[in-house]
């Protein structure tokens, strides 16, 4: 059978294709880049705001025009509004978020030209991995998935359930598998990544994840997806003393406004968010500090933006994601009454994204004349220079590079040279040719 992947939203939802598109294969089936190919195209849905809803509408519509084709919506669109997703079309299954780890198992049992043999069998990650399995540079490995915190604002919650934590045995092996197979960098991911563990029989914390991620596993770079602010702590920045761990931490701050963060029901504030911060960065020199924020939080008052500009800037994160607040029914902040004017929302994002431009640019800036390493990701830019190489350094710096050879998937000390549109560009020291 042929498999095509398409998703809306975070790197959650990527980590969940890669390993379907890994349970696939190991069953002797095939993925394929084209959905024109597929017999079966997955859909992994996003709600998170409205334009991710309706792109993941759109796309599970898209594929269920193609009657040979049978659509397997999951994720958390199709999760809070399974009908309207079968509604969409004919072959069209819509799979829960609470079953989708079972998903690929359930899907090939239920195929009757498919004999016992094309089963894989039930525990796939804790056996060895399948060489060329992953043929990537990095692989976002779920760890986590669910949330127990009651953010306001949040859909997230109510399509995932509960936190829960994989088991640190079957995350090992995964990650040894995505090494083997190629992969020089893991990305650990999960809904609130920062809870793994505290749901477990012997209660952990994800520094006790990572000692075990450090010892027992040899990828070259471990970088962490998204974590909230209050899970974190002096012992956890401790652990960046090994350089495995990349420099970079997205931390999301949603506001700068005290009052902000108490309707959101957050569970930090200026304060400790600055404390954090300045903890962090004493541990982890040349950390990158990358956030989210919202503009228009029902009720924001002109002097609650005010002070989320002026914390945005004293905070100086090298990067962000600004959203502008989308209603989405069934969350708490849904109700409250005194809702922002759309123009003003969206004036208020731009102004933002004003702050954390200049704070990126500066945080580049300060960057030009430092030594770092690059992994190096595709590029199909040949130019009288040689290849134009692009890659990212360990504090999550896109780098431009011209390269004599085709560098795909090594990583090479660099020195950071200037300012480019859309990163760095680099000087390369010595090509390391030992990763290749
Ligand atoms: S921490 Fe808050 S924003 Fe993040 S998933 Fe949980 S409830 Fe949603």
């Amino acid at each position: 059978m042929k498999v095509f992947f398409d998703m809306v939203g975070c790197r959650l939802n990527q980590a969940e294709i890669e390993k379907m598109g890994m349970e696939f294969r190991q069953g002797g089936h095939n993925i394929v880049a084209n959905d024109t190919e597929a017999d079966l195209v997955v859909v992994n849905t996003c709600s998170v705001t409205h334009q991710a809803a309706s792109d993941s509408r759109q796309k599970i519509r898209r594929y269920a025009g193609n009657q040979n084709q049978q659509v397997i919506a999951t994720g958390c669109w199709s999760t809070l509004e399974p009908t309207n997703a079968r509604d969409l079309g004919q072959h069209v299954t819509v799979i829960h978020n609470q079953d989708k780890d079972h998903l690929v198992a359930n899907f090939l049992r239920q195929q009757p030209e498919i004999t016992s043999s094309h089963l894989f069998d039930q525990e796939p990650l804790e056996r060895s991995s399948i060489a060329g399995l992953r043929q990537k540079t990095r692989s976002f490995i779920k760890v986590q998935d669910g949330c127990d915190n009651r953010c306001t604002f949040c859909v997230t919650t109510i399509a995932r359930g509960r936190g829960i934590s994989m088991d640190a045995k079957s995350i090992i092996n995964e990650i040894n598998a995505a090494y083997t197979a190629g992969s020089k960098e893991v990305v650990l991911t999960g809904v609130h990544l920062g809870s793994w563990g505290q749901d477990l029989a012997k209660p952990q914390h994800l520094a006790n994840l990572l000692d075990m991620i450090l010892s027992d596993t040899d990828v070259p770079r471990i970088r962490l997806s998204s974590l909230e602010p209050w899970d974190l702590n002096e012992q956890f920045f401790s652990r960046w003393s090994d350089p495995r761990l990349c420099r970079h931490l997205h931390l999301p701050l949603q506001s700068g406004s005290d009052a902000t963060l108490r309707r959101m029901l957050r569970k930090t504030t200026r304060s400790s968010f600055r404390h954090l911060t300045e903890q962090a960065r004493r541990y982890i020199p040349g950390l990158s500090i990358t956030t989210d924020l919202i503009t228009g939080f029902p009720a924001e008052s002109e002097q609650e933006f005010f002070e989320t500009l002026a914390f945005v800037q004293e905070m100086q994160f090298s990067g962000g994601h600004v959203f502008t607040y989308s209603e989405r029914d069934g969350t708490p902040a849904a109700r409250i009454r005194q809702s922002v004017p759309h123009p003003i929302r969206k004036q208020r994002n731009n102004q933002l994204q004003s702050v954390i431009r200049l704070s990126a640019e500066n945080f580049k800036t300060s960057q030009i004349g430092q030594q770092a390493e690059v992994l190096w990701e595709a590029s199909n830019v040949r130019t009288e220079n040689g290849w134009l190489m692009s890659g990212l350094t360990s504090n999550y710096i896109r780098v431009f590079a011209h390269a004599d050879q085709y560098l795909w998937n090594q990583i090479d000390p660099v020195q950071l040279s200037g300012l480019h549109v859309e990163g760095m560009l680099a000087e390369i020291l010595v090509s390391n040719q030992k990763n290749q």
